[in-house]
């Protein structure tokens, strides 16, 4: 892995690209990361969630939110490591699988208890993990929702659960084998462009987020 970073930093620098291009290809990846479905989710759903606890909202609190919006393409890191020994593919090896992730944090709140004090986090987990699990849902190939009852896909993609065609999924299989199997190649191939829309969109959020986080904050001692 740390081999491809390197091939990918050395191939990016002999493109010889102009310090224009060079700078809008950066404000192009800043955007797909400040503007992405997960991202604008994710701050809805603090504002949301913090409302509902009555609590003031804290940075730290915010990053965390920021984290768990991404917290399932951690998968990738599994992928990357053993997807040659195994012949696995990118976002279906562990991660996107609702029904386990629930199972999962369902048994440790059955074992341990709900973590006292901690119901907050814990919302803010589930609530935002299921929003990045739906919106990975919209694409055509969908995803294993019920893994380990059932190793079979649902998509959202046309509003409400159906299996995907075989034409979906052997389309997805194409795109991913002409990406390259390297972390560069896996983390663009997550990013999604970025409309118009989505762009105004994401601007008005995140302008009525600031808003909110400076009238609702504790104020510092
Ligand atoms: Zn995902």
């Amino acid at each position: 892995m740390i081999v491809c970073f390197l091939n990918t930093i050395v191939h990016f620098n002999r493109q010889q690209q102009t310090g224009k291009e060079e700078l809008m290809k950066l404000i192009h990846i800043l955007a797909q990361i400040v503007f992405a479905v997960d991202t604008i989710a994710a701050i809805i759903a603090f504002m949301a969630i913090t409302s509902f606890y009555g609590t003031a909202p804290q940075w730290k609190y915010f990053a965390l939110a920021l984290a768990f919006s991404r917290l399932p393409d951690l998968d990738m890191i599994p992928y990357l490591l053993l997807q040659k020994r195994f012949g696995l593919r990118s976002h279906w090896v562990i991660g996107h699988h609702p029904v386990a992730f629930i199972l999962t944090v369902g048994g440790y709140i059955a074992v341990k208890g709900f973590p006292s004090g901690q119901s907050y986090l814990a919302t803010l987990l589930i609530v935002i993990v299921m929003a990045h699990f739906v919106h990975d849902s919209v694409q055509p190939q969908g995803m294993y929702w019920l893994w380990p009852f059932k190793w079979s896909r649902l998509t959202l993609a046309r509003g409400s659960p159906e299996h995907p065609t075989a034409e979906a999924i052997a389309a997805k299989k194409t795109r991913q084998d002409a990406c390259g199997h390297c972390a560069c190649d896996q983390i663009k191939d997550r990013f999604e462009t970025i409309s118009v829309g989505q762009f105004m969109f994401g601007v008005s959020v995140i302008c009525i987020f600031l808003a909110w986080f400076h009238l609702t904050a504790a104020p510092s001692t």
